[in-house]
């Protein structure tokens, strides 16, 4: 498995992350995305809003404010509910989730052996002592204050006073963007029950501890679905919430499963009773085999009518659906899967990653999904003395650049260029020849051909460049390398 380490290497050194406002030392959990990042992260959202908005005839889109009327807030609970038991060190001043004190390992300054300091893994206790952790994690010394409750959210002002009576908050999570605009979708896009509205934008909380490169950080963005069911239905003889729930959770495993994520990294975790939201009925967490370790990846929570009711009773508008059957008004169920992009580029980054052994050498390469890779096609001219090579691979570049991610790198000899794009996970290499435009001096035609290599086998087929746009729609649209190459390899 990668290590977190080697991933943010990897990513700042070759453009797919950088720490924010880092020339000026940085600021905490924040990132910013860099151009292949940035290409990476807009595919992600591309497939997922096509396979889960677009392709389904029960879903539609929405794209909220991330600044919403106060009240919102205080209906959905967000005020009094979303925080987390925040405890200090009275020596080192360093903040801690208490429900995270134990997944910590903790420094220890051991009585048994004249005070040495020790680093003991989380949830152990001192070999030599048999201690258990009691004091700050981190200096070792520190008693920690009592829990208190500290509220997530970010606090901002509307309009240029700042007094309490403009206080609003940065959302959160973008859900009550779509149970707030619930009414206004059913009835102009004139939907039945069961449907949806997904929703892709940033989400931001004021977490106590961020950390782990991109996996919690302060601002981030969130992939979200809102699934309005009868409660009064059933499908298959089993009330209609729990029916899609599982359908929904089905269908996110799938859809990792589908753009490459290994089986063996992804498991569900069914949250305990003791655990659930306070509005949930049933909730289950898609989770990921980090480099940290088995962790939430995405939530698909059960939200009952919770959200819709509160915001009825908060608004004062009915925010029904009229069930034409039963000549009856119902408040309808929910089921939300919850995904965070960021959780997802970190999971997609982490399971392409391989090392490999090729003729003796190291390869790096990471193994993305042919959608999700951020260049699609790397364009690489053979020699970059000759103008008419270099002329034509540009000229391959605009022309496939209207289709896919497409690129043109001469700064290096060939194999160097492969190993790179291999590096981030380029499915595609096109290399333009001599032979690809002729030789006039010796009297060679140009036969107008060039190569494309296979990121994964690192096989090599000749086609014409007039069929790379074909070529490239079937392997970038799904069709294997081995059924696309031994056909278009023999023509
Ligand atoms: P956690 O337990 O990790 O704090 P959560 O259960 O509070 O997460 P949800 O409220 O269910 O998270 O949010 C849905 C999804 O949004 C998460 O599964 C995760 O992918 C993403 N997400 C939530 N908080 C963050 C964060 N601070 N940074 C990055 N992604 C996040």
């Amino acid at each position: 498995m990668v290590t977190m380490e080697t991933l943010v290497s990897l990513c700042k050194r070759r453009g797919f992350v950088f720490q924010s406002s880092e020339i000026y030392g940085g600021t905490g959990s924040c990132w910013d995305y860099g151009p292949l990042g940035v290409e990476l992260k807009n595919k992600i959202k591309r497939v997922w809003w096509r396979d889960f908005v677009q392709q389904r005839a029960d879903m539609v889109g929405l794209d909220a404010s991330i600044l919403m009327h106060p009240t919102v807030w205080k209906a959905s609970g967000h005020v009094d509910h979303f925080t987390d038991p925040m405890v200090d060190c009275l020596e080192c001043r360093h903040r801690f989730r208490a429900d995270q004190l134990d997944e910590m390992p903790w420094v220890h300054f051991c009585p048994a052996t004249k005070g040495n300091k020790f680093t003991i893994p989380a949830e152990e206790t001192c070999p030599h002592c048999h201690e258990r952790r009691t004091l700050c994690p981190d200096c070792g010394k520190g008693e920690l204050t009592p829990p208190r409750q500290f509220n997530l959210m970010f606090k901002t002002f509307m309009g240029p006073v700042e007094e309490d009576a403009a206080v609003t908050y940065l959302r959160p999570e973008t859900a009550q963007g779509i149970f707030v605009n619930f009414e206004n979708v059913l009835q102009s896009m004139r939907r039945k029950l069961p449907f949806g509205i997904g929703q892709i934008g940033k989400a931001f909380r004021n977490e106590i501890t961020p950390g782990n490169f991109i996996f919690r950080t302060r601002e981030f963005e969130q992939m979200e679905i809102e699934y309005f069911v009868n409660p009064h239905d059933t499908v298959e003889g089993r009330p209609a919430d729990e029916h899609w729930h599982d359908r929904w959770i089905e269908d996110c495993l799938a859809w990792f499963r589908r753009y490459g994520v290994q089986a063996e990294n992804l498991r569900l975790h069914e949250h305990e009773r003791a655990e659930l939201a306070h509005y949930s009925k049933r909730t289950a967490d898609l989770q990921y085999r980090f480099p940290i370790g088995w962790s939430e990846l995405m939530g698909i929570a059960n939200r009952t009518d919770f959200d819709l009711k509160q915001h009825a009773k908060w608004s004062g508008k009915a925010l029904t659906y009229f069930d034409e059957e039963r000549k009856e008004h119902v408040v309808p169920f929910v089921i939300e899967p919850s995904a965070g992009v960021d959780r997802a580029l970190l999971a997609f980054l982490a399971d392409a990653y391989r090392e490999e052994e090729v003729r003796g050498e190291k390869r790096v390469v990471l193994r993305f999904h042919p959608e999700l890779a951020p260049v699609s096609v790397a364009v690489l001219p053979l020699l970059k003395k000759r103008d008419d090579i270099v002329r034509t691979a540009h000229a391959i570049r605009d022309e496939l650049s209207r289709h896919f991610t497409a690129v043109y790198d001469d700064t290096a000899a060939i194999g160097r260029l492969y190993r790179r794009q291999d590096e981030v996970g380029t499915p595609y290499c096109v290399t333009v020849d001599v032979q690809t435009v002729g030789d006039t001096d010796r009297g060679e035609a140009a036969d107008g051909k060039v190569t494309i290599r296979d990121r994964d086998s690192m096989e090599q087929i000749r086609v014409e460049a007039s069929q790379l746009v074909a070529v490239f729609g079937e392997l970038i649209g799904g069709k294997s390398w081995a059924e696309v190459s031994a056909r278009v390899g023999r023509s």
